[in-house]
């Protein structure tokens, strides 16, 4: 065992190393590697340290697993990531919850029968079931809402905070009854097991879809909670500390996430944000909007020098990151500034943007965070929007009565010309109309995005 301890230790090197690394696109890829590396150490010396295993089982669950796992990475659209993560980190929930269960009927029952005492066992595994469970129901729900499966809006009803609260209780009232009355232990473990599973639905569902990246940090960190505990059920030293490590980040990206929107994260959980949106597309039609061809966009082109490139969702639904550098790369080569704004809540995760500019190899240099571009916007003759809308909606900054209201965005009402591409006046995530499409200096061009820059391309080549 010790020298699993001591693998367990390098392991946990490697994932603070990787965890370092994976803060900066540049060198993302190498830290995700050396935390696998990491994670393969740990798994090595778990499996070698506890002998009485079945390993033919565990070769079978390794192949089911390594299939789903590399599927599912590999069929994934870029855009469904999100969706993605919230299930995987649900299936890590509802893991460690089913190893609690196992060790709970399989160790901690029969010793108790027995007369033991095992109040720090019981403990444990009532954390472990109650966190693991939450997890895997929330991210399931979570799941459900960006995939469209049930309505994305908050679903809210008359004292739902009183139900989670009454749940809760419950909840703290079956985990002390599990620990200090073991007579009526299997209920108490029935209890916990059925309303941490309620509690994660009702705390999700009243949670917009605009807000559940947030949630699926938040999430996420719960998973890594959830195998923490598990680790202190088993006495493995390697699980909890990949399970507090997991815990740690996921709660400092979920804090990152709120500043971004500038929200707090009891807003974010309890404000039903996305509540009052309908109506938003009848709204954005009633504007005054200019709409231009690529032609006469292209002469627009040829006149500036300074052009700065907002992606947003949009860019990642038409693939159009290959088209948008073919585009700066033309600019580039006729003595034009070419710039990209990386807003850190564009797209459907975090990153989305960096991720899906650095498959074009957009270079590093030319991609500025929100607070590097926004004093660049004064000076430039052109806002390229290509998909993006609410990091770029300027009710941001004005309206208290807007969802979104205080969440730092793009200026890019303050360039000489706006030039916005989307496909139509519909809203964005947020579901809000956006007055940017109506202000004096703003131009629309319609269209997919890969398909305009395409078309922006020829015709600037044809001037
Ligand atoms: P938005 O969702 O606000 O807007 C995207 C726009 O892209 C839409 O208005 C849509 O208009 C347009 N679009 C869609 N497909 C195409 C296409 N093929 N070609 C051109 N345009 C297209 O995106 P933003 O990036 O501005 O904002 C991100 C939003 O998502 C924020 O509300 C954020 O909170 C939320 N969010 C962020 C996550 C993150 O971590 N980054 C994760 C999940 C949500 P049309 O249909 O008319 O074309």
């Amino acid at each position: 065992m010790e020298y699993a301890n001591l693998a367990y230790v390098l392991a946990a090197v490697l994932f603070i190393v990787g965890l370092k690394r994976l803060s900066h696109p540049r060198t993302a890829r190498n830290g995700n590697l050396i935390a696998s590396v990491g994670m393969l150490i740990a798994i090595v010396a778990t499996l070698v340290a506890y002998e009485a295993l079945d390993y033919k089982l565990i070769a079978i669950g390794i192949i089911i697993g390594s299939i789903i796992g590399a599927t599912f990475a590999i069929k994934v659209k870029m855009t469904g990531m999100p969706q993605m993560v919230a299930i995987f980190n649900g299936f890590g929930g509802g893991a460690s919850a089913l190893v609690a269960a196992a060790e709970f009927y399989a160790n901690a029952a029969p010793k108790v029968a027995a007369g033991e005492h095992e109040t720090f066992l019981l403990s444990t595994i009532a954390l472990s079931v109650l966190v693991g469970t939450l997890t895997f129901t929330g991210s399931f729900i979570a799941f459900c809402k960006l995939q469209g499966i049930i309505s994305g809006r908050p679903i809210v009803f008359p004292g739902q905070k009183l139900l989670n609260a009454v749940i809760a209780l419950l909840l703290i009232g079956f985990a002390v009854g599990m620990v200090v009355v073991p007579v009526n232990m299997m209920w108490y473990f029935i209890g916990i097991a059925v309303f941490s599973a309620l509690l994660g639905v009702t705390i999700v569902i009243p949670i917009g879809g605009a807000d559940m990246p947030v949630v699926i940090s938040l999430l996420n960190s719960y998973s890594g909670v959830a195998a923490a505990a598990t680790g202190f059920v088993l006495l493995n030293n390697g699980l909890i500390i990949s399970g507090a490590l997991v815990g740690a980040s996921g709660l400092i990206l979920t804090n990152i996430m709120c500043k971004g929107m500038n929200r707090s994260l009891a807003n974010v959980i309890f404000g039903a944000v996305g509540l009052e949106q309908q109506g938003a597309t009848g709204a954005q039609k009633q504007m005054n909007i200019k709409s231009y061809s690529t032609e006469e966009a292209a002469m627009i082109f040829d006149a500036a020098e300074k052009i700065i490139i907002v992606p947003g969702y949009g860019l990642a639904v038409a693939q159009a990151q290959h088209a948008v550098r073919e585009l700066a790369d033309y600019l580039e080569s006729k003595g034009k500034k070419v710039l990209y704004a990386i807003h850190p809540v564009a797209g459907r995760m975090p990153g989305h943007m960096n991720v899906l500019l650095a498959e074009a190899n957009v270079p590093y240099e030319q991609l500025k965070d929100l607070d590097e571009i926004n004093p660049e916007f004064e000076d430039c003759d052109i806002a390229l929007v290509l998909g993006a809308n609410d990091v770029v909606n300027p009710a941001a900054r004005h309206d208290k009565s807007s969802p979104i209201y205080g969440m730092p965005i793009l200026d890019v009402d303050k360039a000489r010309t706006v030039i916005i591409n989307k496909r139509t006046m519909n809203p964005g995530f947020a579901g809000i109309p956006n007055e940017l499409f109506g202000y004096d200096n703003a131009i629309m061009v319609f269209g997919d995005a890969k398909q305009m820059l395409s078309d922006l391309l020829k015709n600037l080549k044809e001037l």
